[in-house]
């Protein structure tokens, strides 16, 4: 399992709760010295336009240091989907977000779709056809669906279920999903926990959807999965979560 961040993630690009200060901080600190940390490079025009419209990059390109950072958390999620393709599992450890990121807009402290581009770079470079996109942020991501609807490149699901054993369930049920994949991308959001703003899942609850991912991304794609941070606000929690997911996904 390898960790993917830069130092750059620190920075406070905006004032939305995803760019606090100290949220980054938490969840470096639960997962050095566990797991191997990578820095990424940042994502190229190239990349981005495989999900976004030129207009909409020239927008996010008017505030550079927000381009910039916005651009390494793409990077982050393309790095990670490419040592997941490579056989080992990932977690692009990012900010800012991706999810409510669609092709010409976005909103919800996100700018580009991260596990979008990494997606579209994996399709057009032939290393995969099609991939499952599970989503366990409190929030549906309107812009990864926006992305990928129809598009046969991807299968999208938002687990919503009001109580914790179903929505553990729901998310068997999307990784049990008849349409083949290639790989398990998942934005992965921690503001669903009981201390968070969701208020319903457990910390043990990401070990648990960690787990299932691993289990069928072995038995369905070859063990190809990544995750990349979407949500999650509520530093005193965050890092205990994060690694919990990731002691599940790892092998
Ligand atoms: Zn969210």
């Amino acid at each position: 399992m390898k960790v993917v961040f830069h130092d750059r993630f620190y920075e406070e690009y905006t004032a939305d709760p995803a760019a606090a200060r100290g949220r980054m901080e938490s969840m470096v600190e639960a997962l050095k010295g566990q797991y191997d940390f990578v820095e990424p490079e940042p994502a190229t025009e190239t990349d981005l336009e495989r999900v976004h419209g030129q207009a909409h990059i020239r927008q996010i390109r008017k505030d550079a240091p927000l381009y910039d950072i916005a651009r390494l958390a793409a990077g982050g999620a393309i790095r990670a989907a490419e040592i997941a393709v490579e056989g080992e599992p990932a977690f692009g450890l990012v900010r800012p977000p991706g999810h409510h990121a669609s092709p010409d807009s976005c909103w919800g402290f996100c700018y580009f779709n991260n596990v979008a581009v990494a997606v579209r770079k994996l399709i057009a470079e032939g290393k995969i056809e099609r991939a499952l996109v599970l989503d366990f942020d409190l929030h549906y991501g309107d812009g990864t669906a926006h992305v990928f609807a129809d598009s046969g490149e991807a299968v999208y699901f938002h687990p919503e279920a009001a109580t914790r054993p179903a929505f553990l369930q729901e998310v068997e049920r999307a990784l049990q999903c008849p349409t083949p994949y290639d790989i398990v991308a998942v934005s992965a959001g921690f503001d669903r926990h009981r201390q968070d703003w969701g208020d319903l899942l457990a910390t043990e609850d990401y070990f648990a959807i960690g787990q299932s991912v691993k289990e069928h991304a072995l038995r369905r794609c070859r063990g190809r999965r990544f995750g990349v941070l979407e949500g999650g606000y509520n530093h005193s929690i965050l890092g205990d979560n994060v690694r919990r997911f990731l002691e599940g996904l790892g092998d």
